[in-house]
């Protein structure tokens, strides 16, 4: 199949990281793009691999020089797509997923319209707080601002073609495959 770009966007929580995961090891050709943020790293995540960590400056300073596809502030920081992440998966013909938040799939909308972009919604909205709030790598404080902008994140579901509902986790990888082997 030709190289595509397919953007897994879908409120902090959803299980985004997991369902990318999973689908990756069934579709091993799927490469992923690692994205910038101005945010620290978390115990166990690693320069380059997880994350591109940079700091504000220098963060500012891709912006300057028009390095990033899209770009977003979530929860206070900087998170954003390198354009030399796509191309040279692209050129060498490798299909790329970005697992990026809302306003950034929105972005993509505009600047790369071929992508393919697939929203993951949880069952209910009680079960995506819930899942935020037992996740034990943020503060107090960074929940409740995550837990915030997740509702608003989960009312842009109409805006996407394709929406995936992780319920049970199996059904909705499923699902997400065939999307993706089907574009
Ligand atoms: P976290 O801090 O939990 O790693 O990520 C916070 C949010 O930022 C998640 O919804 C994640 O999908 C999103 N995110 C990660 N990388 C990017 C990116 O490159 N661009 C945008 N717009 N969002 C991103």
């Amino acid at each position: 199949m030709p190289a595509k770009v397919f953007v897994i966007t879908g409120p902090s929580g959803v299980g985004k990281g997991t369902l990318i995961r999973t689908l990756r090891e069934r579709m091993p050709e799927l490469e992923l793009a690692v994205s910038a943020t101005t945010r620290r790293p978390r115990l166990g995540e690693t320069q380059g691999v997880h994350y591109h960590f940079l700091d504000e400056a220098e963060f500012l300073r891709r912006i300057e020089a028009g390095d990033f596809v899209e770009h977003a502030e979530y929860s206070g920081r900087r998170y954003g797509t390198l354009r030399s992440e796509l191309d040279k998966r692209i050129a060498e013909g490798h299909s790329v997923v970005l697992e990026i938040e809302v306003q950034g799939a929105r972005q993509i909308a505009q600047t790369m319209p071929e992508a393919v972009r697939i929203f993951i919604a949880p069952p209910d909205e009680r079960t995506l707080l819930n899942r935020l709030i037992g996740r034990d790598t943020d503060t107090r404080e960074e929940i409740d601002r995550r837990l915030q902008v997740a509702k608003s994140e989960l009312a842009a579901q109409d805006e996407f073609s394709h929406v995936v509902v992780n319920d049970r986790l199996d059904d909705a990888i499923d699902e997400l495959q065939r999307v993706v082997s089907r574009m």
